[in-house]
């Protein structure tokens, strides 16, 4: 078990909404598939941990009530992968608006790339993002630190140095590892340091100046293309020096089938490795580069839809949920990328790449993959909160009594249009915006703090009384 198993509820006492400290959430369908639950519990916090969950609990004197009638109560979900872009690019997003972003979308937990500006390559950077978390955020956050000095691709950050600080793993993410000596190399100390390295597996020379996926639309577009080789490639080189070294290996964001096959033929070989994929890659291809006709006639290619790596075909979509339902990918990770407004406001080849996640994620994904019978509930959460929390080897995302309260409320069946007004970032570069949705994220408690209350459904916070 790493260091974090034994980490304490947030620095910041709970607030106490109540006279007695105790928080109830009563009458609410809870899942948890940690514990392979899903049912009708009343759940009850105090001293911002779970402290009871069971059929009936009755309120006791004082104790504040959460109104859960009709809606779920899950785990708060865990993000292994968002940029929170602080310290350096505030005009996009900070550790504060970042992880009210994360509450928003029910997530309680997530861990943030180095690519910030300076990089998080040293302890200090590190510490920074703890302290700075913990006086502002709405959510639990777990940096991930730079593989190489300032993500250079060249020498060694002090790996040691930096998981003794607070990292939660080692990552050059935004940009590859391009050397394999080096990456054989940091795979040798992740296994010293038993850490993972995460993996954005990319051939900048096979990426060139592609914009999106290399395929029959890039062709109609007339937008440069990036083959399925840039990522595969590099996925297959790295999956074969986790074979060899025994280091931990977290392949970030898989994009094709032909990354999903190398991971298959790895994991089959025993090398510890995991991945992960995120939901626009689940649920959208390359043709969302294509403006729609609810889009502005100036924009003719959608600079929402352009990240790395790029959407690729309906093939590849199909193999990827295959292989997260298979178990040869572990878990979804949102990869959510603020960028400001006038920076993806531009000709697509101009737009960096990126868009947010954290807002859309679990509502995107139900509408895709519950609404339409293909998965069970308890499916999509283990695949947001339990999973992710595994690959980490972290106690997170499970309603275990005992755990800190990180918890969710969720109301599905219901219908809106998820706009500007859903979204807590400071950035606006989402795929989805203008699209109907089904789910919604009720609120959010982080270590029994509320974090989070739609305001569609507990307009007073989430022990007033409900919308009716
Ligand atoms: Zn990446």
């Amino acid at each position: 078990m790493s260091t974090l198993a034994a980490q304490p509820a947030p620095a910041r006492p709970a607030r106490d909404a109540s006279a007695s400290g105790r928080l109830l959430i009563a009458g609410a369908t809870v899942i948890d598939p940690a514990q392979r639950l899903n049912d009708r519990r009343d759940l009850l916090v105090a001293g911002g941990r779970i402290v009871a969950l069971d059929r009936s609990i009755p309120p006791g004197a004082g104790d504040a009530v959460i109104r859960g009638e009709g809606l779920l109560v899950i785990p708060g979900l865990v993000d292994l992968h968002c940029h929170l872009r602080e310290p350096g690019g505030s005009a996009s997003e900070t550790i504060e608006t970042g992880t009210r972003a994360a509450a928003a979308g029910g997530f309680t937990t997530v861990a943030c790339m180095p690519n910030t500006n300076p990089v998080c390559d040293s302890p200090v950077v590190v510490r920074y993002i703890i302290d700075r978390a913990e006086q502002v955020g709405s959510a639990r956050v777990a940096p991930i630190a730079a593989v190489t000095k300032g993500q250079t691709g060249e020498q060694l950050a002090d790996l040691g140095a930096l998981k003794t600080a607070g990292a939660l793993a080692f990552s050059d993410d935004g940009r590859p590892v391009p050397q394999a000596s080096v990456m054989r190399r940091a795979l040798q100390y992740a296994r010293m340091l038993d850490t993972p390295i995460f993996d954005h597996a990319e051939d900048m020379s096979l990426t060139g100046d592609g914009v999106m996926h290399e395929g029959v639309v890039s062709l109609r577009l007339g937008l440069k293309g990036i083959p399925r080789s840039s990522e595969a490639t590099i996925v297959a080189r790295d999956a074969a020096l986790c074979l060899e070294t025994g280091g931990r290996l977290h392949i970030c964001h898989v994009s094709n089938k032909d990354s999903v096959a190398a991971i298959r033929h790895f994991k089959e070989r025993g090398a510890p490795l995991t991945a992960e994929v995120s939901p626009h890659h689940l649920t959208l291809t390359d043709e969302a580069v294509e403006a729609g006709p609810r889009h502005a006639l100036h924009e003719v290619y959608r600079t929402s839809a352009k990240m790395k790596p790029p959407l690729c075909e309906e093939e590849d979509r199909q193999v990827l949920i295959e292989a997260l339902e298979d178990g040869t990918i572990d878990c979804i990770a949102t990869d959510h990328a603020p960028h400001f407004p006038a920076s993806k406001d531009t000709v697509f080849d101009a737009a960096p790449f990126g868009i947010l996640g954290f807002e859309s994620a679990l509502a995107v994904l139900w509408k895709a993959f519950v609404d339409s019978g293909r998965w069970k509930a308890d499916f999509l959460i283990e695949k947001c909160a339990v999973a992710p929390a595994r690959v980490v080897r972290a106690p997170w995302g499970t309603l275990r009594v005992g755990q800190p309260a990180d918890v969710a409320l969720v109301q599905t069946g219901v219908r809106y249009a998820f706009d500007a007004s859903c979204l807590r970032s400071r950035s606006r570069n989402s795929p989805w915006l203008g699209e109907s949705l089904t789910a919604r994220v009720a609120g959010t408690l982080w270590g029994g703090r509320e974090v989070f209350a739609s305001p569609q459904v507990f307009p007073r916070g989430l022990t007033g009384d409900r919308a009716p």
